[in-house]
């Protein structure tokens, strides 16, 4: 593996001089992972668009090699993530299946992973149709109930991959109830911490071994970037992981790694602001007429609110809602009708996003499938924006009506 050499420069940043685990999430979010340049001082970190460095003799270089092993604006970026899921270790893919992919590799024909039954429909495609191939053998069960994992764990169990909230459910899985479970099995627990943002929820400190990101959403922020993440505290699972970025290679550039490094610098800020604006359109649509039924954490009548009460520090932005009476045409015709809500994939971004799971999102994954957890053909998933409230709110109104 190769390790940094440089990092006793003579201009460090606040993370350095007051040291990285003391500091908040904000100081963090702006510092962590950075300094000022040693060549000329600049205070942002510049965008090492380089594949190769330098050596005096053969191995003798300032820690880096090539670039798809190690890069210093991605080095910076990788360090800043690390820091605020509350790890020492950071790798960034060039997209969250990236990611995924690389923690897939590290097991072996036969082994058994045990997931949940409403994923991310990316999660159960490369699950189902490229690692299954493979020999892995994957349990998709309901993980809201904890106590369902041990019927599916044997001597070939070798992980638990799950996501809360999950997607597009906003089902909460209790994160430290299940590491319990993996705990006591030795098993590996991976938390898809997406749709959370490290802002509201750090896996690692509820137990889980390995918290994976699609950087692309909330991380980033401005919808300008594909990018995944994978922060631990395992040294020895650090470095198998590592093994798999270097060596298959889903590894992003300098110049997408310094837009989230730009991106990141006002996470709090935006969290912040989906929160706030997310309780609000959850509660406008929750009496509206043309709702049948809403799903977000934060009703006290949600069946996990007490759960993300308890390990999340806010509910967040996104919303499901299943429409009244709306067949296939009619979710069409309303999904198309929003003027400030924009209909695309993806979610987390400073802009309001419309998207419909079962043709979109979720389109990989079989109808009955889909619908058993209940990705109905009326159901629409909003991911709130940072806006003015007022707007997105008129918005709503003028769509339903
Ligand atoms: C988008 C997403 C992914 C996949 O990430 P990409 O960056 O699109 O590859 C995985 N999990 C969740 C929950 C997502 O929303």
């Amino acid at each position: 593996m190769t390790e940094n050499k440089n990092n006793n420069i003579s201009t460090p940043s606040p993370s350095e001089r007051v040291g990285v685990r003391q500091l908040r999430f904000a100081t963090k979010a702006i510092h962590a992972g950075q300094h000022p340049d040693p060549t000329t001082g600049a205070v942002m970190t510049p965008i090492y668009q380089t594949s190769t460095y330098w050596q005096k003799t053969p191995g003798d270089n300032k820690g880096y090699e090539y670039s798809r092993g190690t890069n210093p604006t991605r080095k910076a970026l990788e360090d800043c993530m690390a820091a605020l899921e509350n790890c020492k270790y950071g790798l960034a893919f060039s997209s969250g299946m990236g990611a995924t992919d690389a923690v897939m590799k590290t097991l072996k024909p036969g082994d058994e992973v045990i997931t949940g039954n409403d994923l991310y429909g990316g999660s159960y495609r490369i699950f189902t149709k490229v690692f299954a191939n493979y020999g892995i053998k994957f349990h998709f069960i309901d993980l809201t109930n904890p106590e369902n994992i041990s019927a599916f764990i044997n001597e070939n169990t070798k992980m638990v991959w799950l996501e809360t909230p999950t997607n597009p459910m906003m089902q909460i899985v209790d994160i430290e109830s299940v590491a319990a479970i993996t705990k006591s099995n030795s098993l590996t627990l991976v938390v898809d911490n997406t749709f959370a943002s490290p802002y509201l929820q750090n896996p690692v400190d509820l137990g889980a071994d390995l918290v994976m990101h699609s950087v692309t959403k909330y991380i980033a922020g401005h919808s300008d970037v594909v990018m995944g993440a994978l922060l631990t505290n395992n040294e020895a699972l650090y470095k198998q992981l590592w093994f798999m970025y270097n060596a298959c290679g889903a590894t992003p550039g300098p110049q997408d790694s310094f837009l989230v490094l730009r991106g990141i610098k006002t996470l709090h800020l935006r969290m912040m602001a989906h929160c706030e604006n997310g309780e609000k359109v959850a509660a406008f649509l929750r009496n509206h007429p043309k709702i049948e039924k809403i799903y977000w954490p934060g009703f006290i009548d949600h069946p996990n609110h007490e759960v993300a009460k308890k390990q999340m520090r806010g509910f967040g932005g996104m919303i499901s809602i299943v429409l009244k009476d709306a067949d296939l045409a009619e979710t069409f015709r309303i999904s198309g009708s929003f003027k400030v809500f924009t209909l695309a994939e993806s979610l987390g971004g400073v802009e309001s996003l419309i998207n419909h799971p079962a043709s979109m999102t979720h389109g990989s994954i079989p109808k009955e499938e889909r619908e058993k957890v209940g990705v109905v053909d009326n159901l629409l998933r909003l991911s709130v924006g940072v806006e003015d409230i007022e707007d997105l709110i008129d918005d709503l109104r003028q769509a339903l009506a």
